[in-house]
């Protein structure tokens, strides 16, 4: 397999603010793995300095891996990907691009689309939630009323006024919340704040508090009722037995766990924790969003907005309406290019 890769600068529509960091473009890495027969599968990369990569960092690995892949079994994915994972141990989202390229490519070539190909029935009516950043109260009002057709809001907190600005945002929706405290709280505004947002149509609460701190969460485990999910705490496998009996669910992306494969794998190991799940992402395009749409039938949340969230994706794949997805009609991710041309010329 031949493998090429170039730069997808995705603009966002408004800056993305969270509780730790805030910016307007984000530097994916498109895939492209192409097979002697023609077949070509698309990936990609959308990695987060949190997690210690960057548009550099991927194109190193992707440089190292193009003779890795030379003479690789498509059908191989195991060997494949447990060879990239002991190369680049820390590089999960230069290792989910090659994945989710791996899975379009077989879907290709079998004539399937990927849920099929994952034993998945097709996933239908799923909804996703909708993010709000972190603005001032005018600005995230004006976001909410923008996206007024969403049923489920995920909102940005982790600051001073979260809870008032939540109150507010009730007052012009009656959308479900979903609170993404991004690591911002103290134990003390946990107490303080969970027990405040019982009334405010809150579903549950994600990452309260900074990454490790497993006796936080069982200090707030039963004082709050709102359901409690991790998300910076657990990038793969590994991660998800110490949170059994700490948390009620999880949150697994792509880009986090290094692809398709080990999402899978995350998700039976915390079905056997009896652990909830949501497939979350990144600020990615339609390539990658549309290859965690096909594993949404194994979740029990989706919040898979990232191509929402950006004026120049140049891809289609899963469309979102009020919020409910629908998977494109095609094999393997069923993407394709808004502009073929520009894909030739690659
Ligand atoms: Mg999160």
């Amino acid at each position: 397999m031949n493998l090429s890769f170039y730069p997808l600068d995705l603009k966002l529509k408004h800056t993305f603010q969270i509780a730790r960091e805030s910016r307007d473009i984000q530097n994916n890495i498109i895939v492209l793995l192409r097979d002697t027969d023609g077949v070509v599968g698309f990936g990609e990369a959308a990695p987060t300095r949190f997690l210690g990569e960057d548009a550099k960092s991927v194109t190193r690995v992707l440089d190292q891996s193009v003779d890795l892949l030379q003479q690789a079994d498509p059908f191989h994915l195991e060997d494949t990907t447990h060879l990239l994972k002991s190369r680049f141990p820390r590089d999960t989202a230069a290792r989910a691009a090659i994945d989710i390229a791996l899975y379009d490519m077989i879907g290709k070539k079998l004539k399937i689309p990927l849920y099929q190909l994952l034993g998945l029935k097709k996933p239908n009516a799923n909804v996703t939630s909708f993010t709000i950043g972190i603005d001032t109260l005018e600005k995230m009002c004006k976001k909410v009323d923008e996206v007024k057709d969403f049923p489920i809001l995920k909102i940005k907190a982790g600051f001073k006024e979260d809870i008032e600005t939540l109150r507010e945002l009730r007052k012009i929706t009656r959308a479900v919340f979903r609170v993404d405290v991004n690591t911002g709280w103290t134990l003390h505004e946990a107490i303080k704040k969970l027990k405040l947002m019982e009334n405010l149509g809150v579903e549950l609460v994600e990452q309260p508090f900074p990454v490790g701190s497993i006796e936080l969460l069982q200090k707030i485990r039963g004082a709050a009722k709102i359901p409690i999910f991790v998300d910076e705490d657990v990038k793969d496998t590994h991660d998800i037995p110490a949170f059994s009996n700490v948390v009620d669910g999880i949150n697994i992306k792509l880009m986090k766990c290094g692809g398709i494969r080990e999402a899978i794998r995350m998700i039976h190991t915390a079905r056997a924790h009896n652990l909830k799940i949501m497939m979350g992402c990144n600020i990615e395009s339609s390539v990658s969003i549309t290859a965690a749409s096909h594993v949404t039938p194994l979740v029990d949340h989706i919040d898979l907005d990232g191509h929402l969230l950006v004026t120049n994706d140049p891809y289609t794949g899963v469309m979102v309406d009020r919020g409910k997805l629908t998977l494109p009609v095609g094999d393997g991710l069923g993407v394709v290019a808004r502009n073929e041309a520009s894909l030739l010329s690659l």
